[in-house]
């Protein structure tokens, strides 16, 4: 189409199977949108995204010869790109699709407005027609991607990653923080669900990074400085020891930084006593035929762990979620050393044994006469110390009996938390955190393993508390997404980015300061002119938003199809028969 022809829009509006329908009365919706001006075509349909509802799009753009399509359906963040695809199959550029979320923008928070919801979604189309009317194609950009992965962690996670990624003829750096590889796990003396120690797991992975051809490892080092874009970022890495840094190029990023036991100081006498441990205290104790108390080097008979230490306490930020892993680690700790103890008690709010086999090793504890109390969340068991001696009390739940214990050794199954330094990892890769102070995901559910920053993954504990398989899993996933990446050599990039208008930009900085994405700088002219780094820039708006000499236009969201949205909203143009 060009600029002076006249735009034909086809609107095609979803049920969602009863999720849209069952609220918003799609039939007129659709019919309604016959009316807006330069609709050409309209129509409903039970499943937009499924293989007939993009077929119905490929061929209507054919029949009735549309230049711009709208879909009303579900959130863009779902099907956005699935729908920008069957546009570009129908032969037209993906930046002249328009989706309207009807689902969760409408039928889901207007579930008992049914006519409201109608009103509101026939607004929302009226809306996405104004502002398809001015959408232009924009061109679809790759860049070069550096067949290179960074792998920051040396955990069990950072390893997988490497030695995947390694193993498909690719390069991978991988910075460690601490002199060794082997993260958390190489220090655990009782894994679940096998019976092997950690390092019996960890150290055939060790080995085989440490020799591998493709993979180079900096130990006692971090990154200092990071820059680019994906497939093409600048790592510069400090290592103890080495007099220069180091800058190597990457294509992708894995961060599997891992994370911290908790330090449950103020919780049932942690600290008062050397006999009462965390669970990862535990874990590093030497695996012995005696279990021997930390106070005096004699053998306790008698232990106690406690449940959900720092996890799961609602309005404690950084403490509310579960740490997923611990109630199957005190299982398999309390199965494991009910042989060399007379008594073993476990107190839980929760048993959340949920991964395969993990029921078994709860099952095998309670076979072995471990004995589990449930406790309520509000009425947490008291702990005291006297001279030396450890005195549990609690109400069981089950029993409604006030209940007592003299463990030798306590044991407390502390939360996992983020690194000390999560927050600079976070600057440096420009990664967002979630509540629990881990890194979030693209998307919870349909991107978990990336992040907003294109080419930059999160695996293992980075990216939630889980334990040592879940975050194998995901150190496969993720370096999977990264052997994707630099197999294709190239990588398209999205369009929707900021310009700045040299002659309109008046030097003052308010743009590189606002970019959260580090995706704007000042060039070298006199005076300096900022400048985008397409490849950088996630299209926040941001920027333009906060541009005194109003120097920046965004792509796809100009402000001349903003405000024809915003016009339509409050002038609803004439009536118009459509073709
Ligand atoms: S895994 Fe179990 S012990 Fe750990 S926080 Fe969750 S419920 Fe509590
Ligand atoms: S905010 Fe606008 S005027 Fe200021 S430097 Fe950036 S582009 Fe130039
Ligand atoms: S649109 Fe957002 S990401 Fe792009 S340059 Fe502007 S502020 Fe940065």
């Amino acid at each position: 189409m060009t600029e002076n022809e006249t735009p034909r829009i086809g609107v095609f509006v979803c049920h969602c199977g009863h999720n849209i329908a069952g609220t918003v009365d799609v039939v007129r919706v659709a019919k309604e949108a016959e009316k807006f001006p330069n609709v050409v075509f309209s129509t409903d349909e039970m499943f937009m995204c499924a293989d007939s509802g993009q077929e119905l799009i490929r061929t209507k753009i054919k029949e009735h010869d549309l230049t711009r399509i709208i879909v009303a359906s579900c959130s863009p963040r779902m099907h956005e790109p699935t729908f920008r695809r069957v546009v570009e199959e129908g032969g037209l550029n993906r930046y002249v699709f328009e989706q309207v979320n009807l689902r969760e923008h409408v039928s889901w928070c207007h579930m008992h407005e049914p006519e409201a919801a109608t009103e509101k979604a026939i607004d929302l189309v009226r809306m996405a027609v104004a502002r398809a009317a001015k959408l232009e194609p924009l061109p679809i950009k790759r860049v070069k991607v550096i067949p290179r992965t960074l792998v920051v962690g040396g955990g069990i996670a950072g390893l997988r990653a490497s030695l995947d990624i390694a193993d498909r003829g690719f390069e991978v750096v991988l910075v460690e923080k601490q002199d060794k590889l082997g993260g958390n796990v190489i220090k655990w003396t009782h894994m679940f669900p096998s019976d092997r120690t950690g390092t019996e797991v960890v150290e055939p992975l060790i080995e085989r990074v440490e020799s591998h051809s493709n993979i180079k490892v900096y130990k006692s080092s971090r990154v200092i400085d990071f820059e680019g874009y994906i497939g093409n970022f600048e790592v510069t890495i400090e290592s103890q020891g080495r007099k220069k840094n180091e800058t190597v190029e990457v294509g992708a990023v894995i961060v599997a930084t891992g994370f911290e036991a908790f330090k449950p100081k103020g919780y049932y006498g942690y600290g008062e006593s050397p006999d009462i441990v965390t669970l990862d205290e535990l874990q590093a104790m030497p695996r012995q035929d005696l279990l021997l108390r930390p106070s005096d080097g004699k053998p306790a008979k008698k232990i106690a762990f406690i449940g959900c230490v720092g996890s799961r306490e609602p309005g404690k930020k950084g403490h509310e979620h579960c740490s997923r892993y611990c109630c199957s680690a005190v299982a398999k700790a309390a199965a494991d050393l009910r042989d060399r103890v007379d008594e073993a008690l476990v107190l839980y709010q929760d048993v959340r044994t949920y991964g395969r086999g993990h029921e078994d090793i709860h099952r095998l504890a309670r076979q072995k006469r471990v004995i589990f109390s449930k406790f309520e969340p509000d009425e947490k068991p008291e702990v005291t110390v006297t001279d030396g001696k450890i005195k549990m009390r609690w109400r069981d739940v089950l029993a409604d009996d006030q209940l007592a214990f003299e463990p030798d050794l306590l044991i407390l199954a502390s939360a996992m938390i983020p690194p000390s330094d999560v927050e600079e990892t976070a600057t440096m890769f420009s990664l967002t955190r979630s509540g629990d102070g881990f890194f979030n995901p693209e998307h919870i559910k349909l991107a978990p393993l990336t992040t907003h920053t294109a080419g930059i993954m999160i695996a293992g504990v980075a990216q939630a508390a889980k334990n040592a398989s879940e975050s194998v899993i995901d150190a496969s996933g993720a370096a999977a997404k990264a052997a994707s990446l630099l197999a294709r050599g190239e990588v398209e990039i999205e369009s929707t980015v900021s310009r700045v208008d040299p002659d309109l930009c008046s030097s003052c900085h308010t743009c590189v300061a606002a970019c959260p994405y580090g995706a704007i700088s000042m060039d070298d002219s006199d005076p300096p002119i900022a400048v985008v780094t397409e490849a950088k820039c996630h299209g926040c708006g941001t920027c333009a938003a906060g541009c005194p000499s109003g120097a920046i236009t965004m792509f796809h969201s100009t402000d001349e199809q903003i405000l024809s949205m915003v016009e339509a909203l409050l002038v609803p143009s004439p009536i118009s028969g459509g073709e």
